[in-house]
């Protein structure tokens, strides 16, 4: 599958467009994606990073090595703050881009979950639990 695919951060001053086959997706549990994100996981999709481009603002990096030993890049606007992709110098080919940064984010399909041993209890949102279209206030 190939298409065109742009994202952005939360204030757009960084965007990026990539073009290329699309990676399975996947979500992660680890503890360095749960603080990135400040959620229960994350959920990035693999480009190949010769096709992945930032079109507008030059994001900002940071380096910490991984629960799994390798080096991992995360890339994200200095302004807002959002995340927006990680890189890996032990695989320049490939970005890992944040599937919530997509302006469509229905193009990601997950088709699975690694470091399940660091998975947070509350990371499956229960049927039951009640559910509003928009806040709870109705705002
Ligand atoms: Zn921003
Ligand atoms: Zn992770």
């Amino acid at each position: 599958m190939s298409s065109k695919i742009t994202g952005a951060c939360l204030c757009g001053n960084v965007a990026f467009a990539y073009s290329g086959d699309i990676a399975a997706a996947a979500y992660c549990h680890c503890t360095d994606c749960r603080r990135t994100t400040g959620s229960a996981f994350n959920i990035s999709i693999g480009f190949d990073a010769d096709t992945f481009e930032i079109t507008r603002g030059a994001p900002r990096a940071f380096e910490k090595t991984a629960d799994s030993g390798n080096a991992i890049v995360r890339h994200f606007c200095a302004d807002c703050g959002a995340p927006l992709y990680t890189s890996s110098p032990a695989h320049p080919e490939k970005v890992y881009v944040k599937a919530g940064a997509l302006d469509d984010p229905n193009v990601v399909k997950p088709a699975y979950q690694s470091w399940l041993k660091s998975r947070v209890a509350w990371s499956h949102i229960a049927d039951d639990l009640p559910g509003f279209e928009t806040d709870r206030d109705g705002a």
